[in-house]
């Protein structure tokens, strides 16, 4: 094969989560073709809620699909917490049109099947897109001038370059970083999704509320402009499974939110099949792209969700990698090194800063005093002014 045949290729992405679609899109708005490869036998999210910090919004304002993804989001109107034993409020910051104002972006929440379904969408009408299912990638060859994805069922494609978007299990990456299994953090979480007429009236909140305990919390917002209402709850424990979107047992999460306040344990029970996830993250690195090939979202750095930012992140990625691939389409060697440049330091901060946060979350004793003492002294825009960095800018 001839030097230049891969710049007729497609882009080949390996994984149709929100990163690999977002990545797609992306790329397909500046003119170039994509394949999307994505094992399973459809294109789908799990059913439970995502938050969407401001800074997911400045990328979906350059792909145009900010007003999509709003139209059938909620918008909270504070993010409090409490404390988990006395019900206390330790800390509240106001969202609405003082923080829109500061962050110069709005702050939602969302169901992963309603942002994952706007950009499936977005996809199908984008004619340079080909979605394929049940095209489980295996390995890769890069031979310089394109890439050959060997399939698990021995089938080759080629592309002009790989995008691993094949998320915290990322095959791509073990060929890449090979930097071995992800860290298990010891914490789980329990998910489930209600709708607003199974919730208590008097349970019912319109903010984002999070209940810190001792090495536990339990976070609630509603969703779809307000017809659902999420519940998340997180625990200390060495129970676990590989994988994830698995059934949890009730007695193992009540036993570890005893002696929380009545309106934790009386939501915690109106669920009768709790989904869990055991909580995984990586050291971040540096060296995620190579050659030909490179990886977004949490195949790159994957994280914690304390900070609530994996899928902002992998937004974020795929808008920057669609800049840099158009700013140098003839070198894509180079152009994935640039995009590299501009991701990794800041998502190694919410790679880092995420465990922080788990840690604050869950302090117990004069750890957990110091916090709300820290927490509890500070004004709206102080606490503005801490998460600047992340909410501030893409
Ligand atoms: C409890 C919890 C709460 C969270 N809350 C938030 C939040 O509030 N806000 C936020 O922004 N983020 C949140 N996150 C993080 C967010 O869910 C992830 O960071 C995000 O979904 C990652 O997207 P991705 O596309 O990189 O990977 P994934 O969503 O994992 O997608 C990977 C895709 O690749 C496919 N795939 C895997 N291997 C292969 C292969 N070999 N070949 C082909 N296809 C393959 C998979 O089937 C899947 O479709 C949360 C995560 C958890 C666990």
């Amino acid at each position: 094969m001839g030097q230049g045949h891969g710049r007729d290729l497609p882009f080949l992405i390996a994984g149709g989560g929100i990163g690999g679609l977002v990545a797609a899109y992306a790329l397909a708005l500046k003119g170039f073709p994509v394949r999307v490869l994505e094992q399973s036998d459809g294109f789908r999210e799990v059913g439970a809620g995502i938050q969407l910090g401001p800074n997911i919004f400045q990328a979906l304002e350059k792909i145009g699909l900010k007003d999509e993804i709003l139209a059938d989001a909620w918008r909270p109107g504070a993010l409090t917490m409490r404390c988990g034993l006395s019900g206390k409020v330790i800390t509240t910051m106001p969202l609405g049109a003082k923080a829109e104002a500061f962050f110069k972006q709005p702050y939602a929440v969302t169901h992963r099947a309603d942002i994952h379904g706007v950009f499936l969408k977005a996809c199908q009408g984008n004619t340079l897109i080909s979605l394929e299912t049940k095209r489980e990638v295996a390995a890769f060859l890069d031979h310089g001038d394109r890439v050959t994805v060997t399939l698990a069922t021995g089938d080759e494609i080629e592309g002009r370059a790989l995008i691993g978007c094949d998320g915290l299990w990322s095959k791509i990456r073990e060929q890449i970083v090979g930097d071995g299994k992800p860290r298990v953090s010891g914490h789980i979480a329990y998910r489930a999704v209600l709708k607003r007429e199974e919730v208590p009236e008097d349970l019912w909140q319109p903010d984002m509320l999070l209940y810190a305990g001792p090495r536990t919390h339990f976070v609630q917002y509603p969703l779809r402009r307000g017809e659902l209402y999420n519940l998340v709850a997180v625990f200390h424990s060495d129970h676990y499974v590989e994988g994830w979107n698995t059934e949890g047992d009730n007695q193992l999460l009540y036993d570890h939110f005893k002696g929380q306040q009545p309106q934790v344990m009386r939501l915690l029970e109106r669920i009768n099949v709790w989904r869990f996830w055991v909580l995984c993250d990586r050291e971040p690195v540096k060296n995620w792209s190579k050659g030909r090939v490179t990886l977004l979202g949490d195949a790159a750095h994957p994280m914690l969700q304390y900070l609530a930012q994996g899928a902002c992140q992998a937004t974020e990625d795929a808008v920057w990698l669609a800049e840099k691939v158009a700013a140098q389409p003839n070198d894509l060697p180079a152009a994935f090194l640039a995009y590299q440049e501009q991701r990794y330091l800041r998502t190694a901060r919410v790679q880092i800063m995420a465990r922080v946060y788990g840690e604050f979350f869950h302090a117990r004793g004069p750890t957990a005093e110091l916090r709300d003492q820290m927490l509890g002294a500070r004004t709206a825009d102080q606490a503005y002014d801490s998460i600047n960095w992340l909410y501030g800018s893409m």
